[in-house]
């Protein structure tokens, strides 16, 4: 009943609320007609079944409750020891979940090597995570192959490798491409935020998630960003060639980002390609299927991970599409050693008496405290079952299925991508400037949420399925 977006201006909150904290304690009762005072009219609906924008953030009453439960529980589980439950149930679930999208054995803490399974805060962290075991493997093989190189200089000759900003890229005629740079080099910055301000504003216009740079600059390895296919798909030829002329420059690549379900188009990189490239390069695979991860729980959807017994780690987000409130972000490796020689810092304070049997997670991942948050994904594998959780992937793949059938039925629009998962990318026929209007005017209305997006060099309009409740007559209404 509220419009999926609000009609506040930046700063609307400051009239509200009193500039200083109060002196005296106040009354729950007051301060929960302040949520509806202050804070519903500036709160975007991400739950509203008119929310179509981006990609889903899940919510069950499940994931609620697991919420809440940690959130009483309140302990900070980066040993063991500080927790015993938290960390035992995350080695269960990250087993339970591994199993349901039949992830190679390699990867379960369940095998008998050195991998395993666990849960970051994001997608984003997961891939600086890879980003950063890679980083140590390669210096570790490249110091035996060049004992008297030292870490520094082999650091500075690293380098990493995703799918590119296709439409961007597109928009640059007259700009020579060249396959080896990055995006910063490839362009003159101005140049690359003239296009995206003046034609791109407030559009997706990559395949790999910003994520996915941004980790290479926290890295501090430049992420070079390669062409993809008339599909957008990273393919295997693309990513040797590059490889090849980085060695030959004297660099060392290192790390390769491959997605599954791309964030502008839900797109699938060519993991069957990419894969024996990687392993035979030696260089650290990791995949990113944030969003369509979760769909690998039904059979229909597992021949799009084909290739993943290749990868060194792999990452989906439950707290996306699987009904798991954010945060929770599943990763696994197929050789933790990596990541605990990369994160390792220990003190006197942080060792108990039972290392070395059970994971100590804070050396998995970049914080040192961490949330019980496998109580919340546990809650949902039971309460909703494999069963519950594959009819909801299958019931919003379908009314996507719904929206691209209205869709074909109306002869003013056509679809520009393969339809992927919950995702529908239209636009109206003929110039940009009509989508753009289209999509203009359904953000002043504020009726549904939708975002903008480039395709090649055509403005399209994302429409994705992403609330628990959205039902046939909601895409009819869309
Ligand atoms: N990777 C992909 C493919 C995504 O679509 C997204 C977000 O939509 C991300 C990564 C970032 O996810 P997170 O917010 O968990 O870092």
């Amino acid at each position: 009943s509220r419009p999926v977006l609000p009609s506040v201006e930046p700063g609307y909150l400051q009239n509200l609320i009193p500039g200083d904290a109060p002196e005296q304690p106040e009354k729950w009762q007051d301060i929960l007609v302040d949520i509806e005072r202050v804070i519903m009219p500036g709160v975007t609906h991400w739950h509203s079944p008119h929310f179509h924008a981006y990609y889903p953030t899940a919510n069950s009453y499940p994931g609620i409750v697991g919420e809440m439960l940690s959130a009483g529980i309140g302990c900070i589980g980066f040993s063991w020891i500080t927790s015993p439950a938290c960390t035992e149930l995350e080695v269960a679930m990250m087993d339970w979940l591994g199993k349901l999208i039949q992830l190679p054995r390699e990867f379960l803490n369940c095998s008998d090597g050195p991998g395993g399974g666990v849960i970051q805060g994001s997608a984003s962290e997961a891939t600086l995570v890879g980003l950063l075991a890679a980083k140590e493997r390669s210096v570790r093989r490249i110091q035996k192959l060049h004992p008297d190189w030292d870490e520094g200089t082999i650091k500075a000759k690293l380098v990493a490798y995703s799918s590119d900003l296709y439409a961007v890229q597109k928009h640059m005629t007259g700009v020579p491409y060249c396959p080896q740079g990055s995006i910063i080099s490839r362009f003159p910055l101005a140049d690359v935020l003239h296009n995206i301000v003046t034609f791109t504003s407030s559009c997706f216009a990559d395949q790999s998630n910003s994520s996915v740079e941004k980790a290479g600059l926290l890295g501090s390895m430049p992420m070079r960003l390669l062409p993809t296919d008339e599909k957008c798909r990273l393919r295997g030829a693309t990513l040797e060639q590059a490889i090849k002329s980085d060695r030959e420059r004297g660099l060392i690549p290192c790390y390769v980002v491959a997605t599954l379900g791309t964030t502008g188009t839900c797109a699938f990189d060519c993991l069957e390609e990419l894969g024996p490239i990687c392993n035979k390069e030696e260089l650290w695979l990791h995949v990113d299927a944030a969003y369509a991860g979760s769909a690998f729980i039904c059979p229909e959807f597992r021949h799009l991970m084909a290739g993943v017994n290749y990868a060194d780690s792999y990452n989906f987000n439950p707290h996306k599409w699987m009904l798991v409130n954010f945060d929770c972000s599943a990763m696994w490796v197929k050789d933790s050693q990596y990541l605990i020689e990369a994160f390792s810092v220990d003190r006197i304070y942080l060792k108990h008496q039972h290392q070395g049997r059970t994971p100590d997670y804070r050396h998995w991942q970049i914080p040192l405290g961490r949330r019980f948050r496998s109580i919340k994904l546990w809650m949902v594998l039971r309460l909703y079952g494999a069963e519950g959780l594959q009819q909801h992937i299958r019931r919003q793949v379908g009314l996507a299925r719904e929206f691209e059938a209205l869709l074909r039925g109306d002869s003013r629009f056509e679809i520009v991508t393969d339809i992927s998962m919950g995702l529908v990318c239209f636009r109206l026929k003929g110039p940009n400037q009509l989508t753009k209007r289209l999509h203009d005017r359904l953000m002043a209305r504020k009726n549904i949420y939708v975002i903008a997006a480039t395709f090649q060099d055509k403005y399209i309009i994302r429409f994705v399925v992403c609330s628990r409740v959205t039902e046939s007559r909601d895409i009819a209404f869309a």
